[in-house]
């Protein structure tokens, strides 16, 4: 099974997943290699979840933890980290202090409102408020253009109402602009298979978006389930190989200190 490169255990606070459970679940899938990538989200607005972790903790307990398994599998230390564009030199900076493998670039925040929540989406059509999470998107990731990928570019959509009327075409100019950044700059483009845990019927972001990213000349497309549990590890998996190949991809790719390596689709 291809290598799982986004999903969360303990460390993230929206996870119960002990690390070996996880650890342990994709050995049994047959997963040569993974890539813990737990929410880092600095400044989260206050509430119950504070999407943060300690990070000197973090590599304490996950460092034995490649040792233990290293004859069983290929364990990577990633993170997710939640952009904001006021965060820029803070995650840059934080990007240089540890040695992750791997960083995803997410945006869950858009005016510090989470598209998660059903508050994000009053007072405006849905039009309006995916414009507005796309956009923030955008600007995002130029403020923190050191991630190795793009976490999940569709994910308001999960989210939105009358979500079953989602055209990402509405927001092409938007999302060209985003993608071409991405091929500039040599930043992946996600794959994200949790769209179909959600009932979405697409990976985030969807397929048009995969293929719009292969025409404008992309080729680096990273792979995870965004698994908060065992049981979400690697899911759909089996659905995204002939997507992707569809696409015009044959390759993805997986992280070593920043430095990518492709596998075979
Ligand atoms: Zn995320
Ligand atoms: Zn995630």
């Amino acid at each position: 099974m291809y290598c799982d490169y986004h999903f969360h255990t303990c460390f993230s606070s929206d996870s119960t997943a002990p690390v070996e459970d996880q650890i342990r679940r994709a050995i049994v899938l047959g997963m040569t290699q993974i890539c813990i990538t737990d929410h880092q989200d600095f400044d989260f607005p206050p509430g119950e979840l504070t999407f943060q972790f300690d990070t000197e903790e973090y590599f304490r307990i996950l460092r034995p933890l490649q040792e233990k398994y290293r004859d069983q599998i290929c364990l990577k230390i990633g993170v997710e980290l939640g952009i904001q564009p006021s965060l820029g030199e803070k995650l840059a900076a934080y990007y240089k202090e540890y040695p992750f493998d791997y960083c995803i670039g997410s945006t869950h925040l858009v005016r510090r409102m989470d598209p998660y929540e059903a508050e994000y989406w009053k007072g405006r059509p849905v039009t309006k408020a995916l414009r507005e999470y796309f956009e923030e998107v955008f600007t995002n990731i130029q403020a923190f253009p050191d991630a190795d990928s793009l976490g999940h570019l569709d994910y308001a959509v999960r989210y939105a109402p009358n979500r079953e009327g989602y055209d990402w075409k509405n927001y092409q100019d938007v999302i060209d602009e985003t993608l071409k950044f991405l091929i500039r700059k040599d930043i992946c483009l996600e794959c994200n298979t949790a769209g179909f845990k959600a009932g979405l019927g697409h990976p985030n972001p969807t397929e048009g978006i995969l293929k719009r990213y292969k025409e404008l000349g992309g080729e680096a497309i990273t792979l995870g389930s965004d698994g908060h549990e065992p049981a979400y590890l690697g899911q759909h998996f089996d659905r995204i190989g002939e997507l992707l190949k569809g696409c015009g991809f044959h390759e993805y790719v997986i992280f070593e200190k920043h430095r990518p390596r492709v596998l075979p689709l």
